[in-house]
């Protein structure tokens, strides 16, 4: 496999914390009753096939739109269908359909789709195709291409396929987890079969440099070996979509629009066993291993679930006591979690929970912070292989900015927080701050992270982002016009 090491300007490495998840997977009790959106984190939301009242099997197609772009969504469970009605999810409005088990069962079991086979070498690319669609793994990420409306780009528009490990983010999940056992072949199978599909499109598989183990293992299986192994430093945030496509491909990013609109399918090694599962075993994408992160759980471990399954389930004597925060997929960039009937969905990565530290700090950079993070070289932690700790307190007290320049460091994109923060925290709004940008920043959160005077400077930056847009200075259409992007007709029609 040809090795190649490449990185990005800027980003931060979190290394040795507490709560990092260990690499063991434990399959749970389906629950009593799991959550299964019409729709997918991309295209339409599909038409129900069933109504309250149906019975249904685990892997059984339960909504379906040819026509619009969409992907199949199932059944995850055995079960009756309770309900389909709207809710909030995630801050968009969705129909749900309801599924009662009636009992907890074990999970595991699946209808199975015709025309897979442990045999795929023998399969027709048309076979292979109508799985990733009946199975719904057409629908993860951005969407994968079939001669259904998938995707807003075609089978024969892929010209990339990016693979990534996704670790460099903190509590995510182990990319070893996926590799152990029955794993690692169907990892290679599954790589395999993304190329015959996608006939036309070079393969490289993105893991950081330091993680010497999962090299190794890479580096064994002949199968892959006609793809690029690509070596990253070990930095976030270099697995976001924006991050990672440019430092692969040495290409620009048009903002504002994503990777599959360059022609490029950006899939994380989970989805690589959806594939294998799908075309081998027949088996829809019905369930999910999902990493426990961050000190409030009693054990960092991985658990497997059926899409569907409410939080509190996942959550259910897994913490310890007292109050703590529930975050979906990033501490960085996740969203914050209230409701603890948001449902475990396709591309959910994992659940973290960290302390509420309600207790204020006085000087709180004035303590030697044997466990508390440090960019610069202000705590002990710097010096100290102690495992630092992630809480909500922020260890200190907001202070005008004093140009340290830290969140320029940072940046990922090479933009200016600390000018931006200033211009939005002033409320100047104007086509200037579009010149600096703006619209380029990819809501990392670090220049917030890293701040020495504690200023919320990504939130600012995102708030200046919407008020832009509602002022109808969006750079869409330009960097639309400089790139040539892929798809954006049929998009355009589904609107
Ligand atoms: S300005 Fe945006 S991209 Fe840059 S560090 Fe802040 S949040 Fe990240
Ligand atoms: S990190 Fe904070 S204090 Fe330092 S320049 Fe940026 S905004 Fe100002």
């Amino acid at each position: 496999m040809t090795t190649r090491k490449k990185s990005f300007k800027g980003g931060y490495r979190f290394r040795n914390f507490k709560g990092e998840p260990v690499d063991t997977i434990d399959r749970l009790p389906s629950p009593k009753q799991v959550l299964i959106p019409l729709k997918r984190s991309t295209g339409a939301e599909v038409q129900p096939l069933v109504q309250a009242g149906d019975t249904v099997q685990a892997g059984q197609i339960i909504g379906r739109s040819d026509d619009a772009v969409s992907s199949p969504v199932h059944a995850t469970v055995y079960g009756t269908v309770t309900a389909l009605k709207k809710r909030d999810l995630l801050g968009e409005p969705v129909t749900v359909a309801v599924i009662d088990t009636g009992e907890k069962k074990e999970g595991g079991g699946f209808l199975p789709l015709k025309g897979a086979s442990p045999e795929w070498q023998n399969l027709s690319r048309e076979t292979i195709e109508e799985l990733f669609y009946l199975s719904g793994v057409s629908g993860l990420g951005s969407g994968m291409p079939t001669r259904w409306n998938s995707s807003v780009i075609s089978a024969g528009d892929v010209t990339h396929i990016i693979i990534h490990s996704g670790e460099n983010d903190l509590f995510q999940p182990s990319p070893s987890v996926f590799l152990k056992g029955a794993g690692s072949g169907s990892f290679s199978a599954g790589i395999r079969i993304l190329k015959k599909l996608y006939t036309e499109a070079d393969v490289s598989i993105v893991v950081r440099e330091d993680n010497k183990g999962l090299i190794s293992k890479l580096n064994t299986m002949p199968e892959i070996q006609n793809s690029t192994l690509v070596l990253t430093k070990p930095k976030y945030p270099q697995d976001k979509e924006e991050v990672l496509v440019s430092t692969v491909l040495g290409k620009e990013y048009p903002y504002g629009f994503s990777a599959i609109h360059m022609g490029v399918l950006v899939v994380p090694f989970q989805s690589i066993l959806h594939i294998a599962e799908a075309v081998i075993l027949g088996k829809p994408v019905i369930e999910r291993t999902i990493a426990l992160g961050g000190e409030s759980f009693e054990q960092n471990r991985h658990v497997t679930v059926p899409i569907g399954t409410p939080l509190e389930d996942v959550l259910h004597s897994r913490l310890s006591s007292g109050n703590h925060r529930i975050v979906m997929d990033s501490l960085n960039s996740g969203l914050g979690v209230e409701d603890l009937s948001t449902p475990v969905l396709w591309d959910t990565r994992g659940v973290i929970a960290i302390p509420e530290g309600t207790e204020g700090e006085m000087l709180g950079f004035a303590m030697p912070g044997f466990m508390k993070d440090s960019y610069s070289v202000t705590f002990a932690s710097r010096f100290l292989p102690i495992k630092k700790r992630v809480t909500t307190n922020i260890h200190g007290e907001h202070r005008a900015c004093l140009q340290c320049g830290f969140c320029i460091n940072v940046c990922p994109v090479q933009i200016l927080p600390n000018l931006l923060f200033r211009y939005v925290e002033r409320g100047i709004i104007e086509d200037s701050l579009a010149a600096f940008n703006i619209f380029n920043c990819i809501d990392c959160n670090l220049c917030t992270y890293v701040c020495t005077s504690k200023l919320p400077v990504a939130g600012m930056i995102k708030t200046g982002k919407e008020k832009m847009r509602k002022e109808g200075i969006d750079p869409a259409a330009e960097t639309a016009r400089r790139h040539e992007l892929k798809g954006l007709k049929i998009q355009e029609g589904q609107d």
